[in-house]
């Protein structure tokens, strides 16, 4: 059984409480290990301990922050195997894309942001004709608050502390507690860098207890939150009154528009991709898949055809296209969408059941699902499945697929398939969407804006917006 336990000032160390909860593994269904309960108390120990480290952090040269992040980087490469088999066994995805995606994000996060830092600028005007320059500084909050999901665990919660660590803040962060053991792992590794104890700390522990006591603390100057639009709101009321600065990144519902022009077989492989890709537990997952009416029945066959190819099997198999999903409530969670849609007159072109792996039987299984429907009003459509569903429906103009597109609460990305060039550029102003994809899918630069409008989220991460985000400016007015 693998225990784990709070990163405190550098040291690991037993919840106050000594109450522990189960981890499960998604591949079996066993439980595996343990992570604290932390408590209120846990989390003011782990204030203590950042905001004792702040002075020093804050203050430390750019260079040298820069430094330690990027050793950081290169020791998560170093142990890029076991890692990828702890996020694996935590989480239920495939080793392969753990290997592949996962775990080299988490290093890229650092060293872009370890890079990053260091060309970060502020502005100066000169305000002429009054002998007075203005520049700004761009200090760090102090100690901020990072929270973040379980479908990508060491993924997005590098994105979230690394340009906080960046920008000078010091970190209390709080990984899922359904995924925690790469954020677990990471403390050695930040250890062996060198990084100052205090300055990350990490407390294990369920949103409602845990996570509530990060968003209530009146000396968290900040919030970045990744997870579901309903948390976000919880956590924006939480906020509100005190002033907190807050990012959200929150679910999504995206479309994807496939027209009769466009690459035919490149879509159809990154739309297997953008639908199932980690058992769909991706925000950005094209789960509306909108196909235009010429091409319709053709792209209808051979998807379904390629997604009954996709094998389902235990994530530590190399060959498994599809792992288990995080967890048997969510399990239940997305079968219940799927009986919904065929309540709604959705056909169920594949998949739709729980699959049984040999020697694995009660481990979290589900078989890809493509459900052709007629309206984009029905449940399945307007609501955030998060599994390995999608629906496919047809569209005869571009008028009406963008209203589709748009006809939803969310608006965090939109994938757009065609060659023609004035359609692209029209329909890019039109998606409601913080970020559009043409002719690919999650391909991602760092250093652009990445965040969603509507019930998608509230403010920018990536790049320069993340420091920003990270960082307060202040003005300074010389007259000379
Ligand atoms: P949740 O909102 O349930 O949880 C996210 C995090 O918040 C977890 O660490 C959770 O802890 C914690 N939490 C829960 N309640 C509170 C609370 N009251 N106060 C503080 N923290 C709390 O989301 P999921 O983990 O289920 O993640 C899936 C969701 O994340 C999907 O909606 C998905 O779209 C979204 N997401 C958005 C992304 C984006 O960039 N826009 C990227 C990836 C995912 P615990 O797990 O212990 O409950």
């Amino acid at each position: 059984m693998e225990k784990i336990k709070n990163f405190i000032n550098g040291q690991y160390h037993d919840p106050i409480s000594k109450e522990w909860l189960d981890n499960y593994c998604p591949a079996t269904g066993a439980i595996y290990g343990s992570i604290p309960n932390s408590s209120k108390a846990d989390v003011e120990n782990a204030y203590i301990a950042a905001q004792s480290a702040f002075p020093n952090w804050s203050t430390t040269s750019l260079e040298e922050r820069s430094r330690l992040l990027i050793k950081i980087s290169e020791l998560i490469e170093v142990n890029l195997e076991r890692l990828s088999e702890a996020e694996s066994k935590d989480n239920g995805k495939p080793v392969n894309l753990a290997r592949r995606i996962d775990i080299p994000r988490a290093a890229s996060n650092f060293r872009f942001f370890g890079n990053a830092i260091t060309q970060f600028s502020s502005e100066s005007h000169e305000s002429i004709g009054h002998d007075a320059i203005n520049y700004t500084l761009r200090q760090p909050l102090g100690v901020v608050g990072c929270i973040s999901p379980w479908n990508l665990p060491l993924y997005l919660f590098t994105w979230k502390i690394v340009p906080a660590l960046a920008a000078g803040n010091c970190v209390i962060a709080k990984p899922s507690e359904i995924t925690p053991m790469t954020a677990y792992l990471l403390g050695d590794i930040c250890n062996e860098a060198g990084l100052p104890p205090g300055v990350l700390n990490v407390v294990h522990g369920l949103g409602t207890t845990t996570g509530q006591a990060i968003i209530e603390h009146p000396d968290i100057k900040a919030i970045s939150f990744t997870g579901g639009t309903k948390t976000g709101a919880h956590i924006a009321k939480v906020a509100a009154p005190m002033f907190k600065k807050l990012s959200l990144e929150l679910g999504g519902k995206n479309p994807n528009i496939i027209f009769g022009d466009c690459d035919y077989e490149t879509m159809l492989d990154t739309t297997l991709r953008s639908s199932f890709s980690n058992q769909g537990q991706i925000c950005l997952c094209g789960s509306r898949i909108f196909v235009e009416a010429s091409i319709y029945d053709r792209f209808k066959a051979d998807f379904v055809t390629k997604v009954k190819h996709l094998r389902v099997g235990h994530p530590s198999q190399e060959d498994s296209d599809i792992g288990a999903l995080v967890s048997e409530a969510h399990l239940e969670k997305v079968m219940g969408y799927i009986k919904m849609a065929a309540k709604e007159n959705g056909k169920i072109l594949c998949g739709g059941h729980r699959v049984t792996v040999k020697d694995y039987e009660k481990g979290y299984y589900l078989e890809p699902t493509v459900i052709e429907i007629s309206s984009n009003d029905c449940t399945i459509n307007q609501e955030e499945v998060f599994g390995p569903v999608v629906t496919i429906m047809p569209f005869n103009s571009e008028d009406e697929v963008v209203r589709m597109a748009n006809s939803v609460k969310y608006g965090l990305s939109a994938t757009l398939w065609t060659n023609d060039l004035k359609r692209t550029m029209r329909m890019s102003h039109q998606l409601e969407a913080g970020i559009v994809w043409v002719n690919t899918w999650m391909m991602r630069d760092l250093r652009t804006p990445f965040g969603g409008t509507k019930s998608s989220g509230v403010g920018r991460e990536g790049g320069f917006e993340a420091l920003r985000f990270f960082t307060e400016p202040k003005n300074v007015c010389i007259k000379y």
